[in-house]
């Protein structure tokens, strides 16, 4: 019958694990395991697996810890600048349309002027419509109008230190 239990069991496998086994253990140790059936099995049974392990920590690449912390920096990077630009992309988008409408109220109101100057140069520019509603709406609402742009000139300056204050962090 073979045995269950063997007192050097641990000792063996102290042995393999640390990697003493086979050429750097005593030979009182060799002794046992060629005597022992419990120990000799356990020999050829951890053995395969313990070389299977090293092989397997050998053949693995970590990163260095300096291309990992480079590869953090640039993410970081990456990450503020986008998040910097964000609200100057709003704020310019604002200041497009402020001054896209104010471009287009002057045209407007200065179109008679500039039909009669077109006129005395030989050119025959359309009509447009009466300008005088656009007027009269406008200064009917000149209050919230008036409200509405001291925001924006108020909003611009402070997203664009938002903005900036961002990108430090
Ligand atoms: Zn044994």
């Amino acid at each position: 019958m073979r045995p269950t239990e063997c007192p050097r069991e641990q000792d063996v496998m102290d042995a393999i694990a640390s990697g003493r086994w086979p050429h750097r253990c005593d030979a009182e140790l060799h002794a046992h395991v060629e005597a022992c059936d419990l120990c000799s099995d356990l020999a050829e049974v951890v053995v395969p697996i313990r070389d299977d392990f090293e092989q397997t920590l050998y053949e693995a690449r970590v990163p260095t810890a300096g291309a990992t912390w480079w590869r953090a920096q640039v993410r970081a990077r990456l990450e503020a600048r986008e998040a910097a630009s964000r609200p100057i992309r709003a704020v310019t988008a604002v200041a497009l349309a402020c001054s896209t409408g104010l471009l287009a109220a002057v045209l407007t109101l200065a179109w008679p002027w500039m039909r009669t100057w077109l006129w005395a140069q030989g050119i025959d520019a359309p009509v447009l419509p009466d300008p005088s509603g656009v007027i009269a709406l406008l200064a009917g609402r000149g209050l919230p109008l008036a409200i509405g742009a001291a925001l924006i000139a108020l909003a611009a300056p402070v997203a664009l230190i938002l903005a900036l204050s961002e990108r430090r962090h």
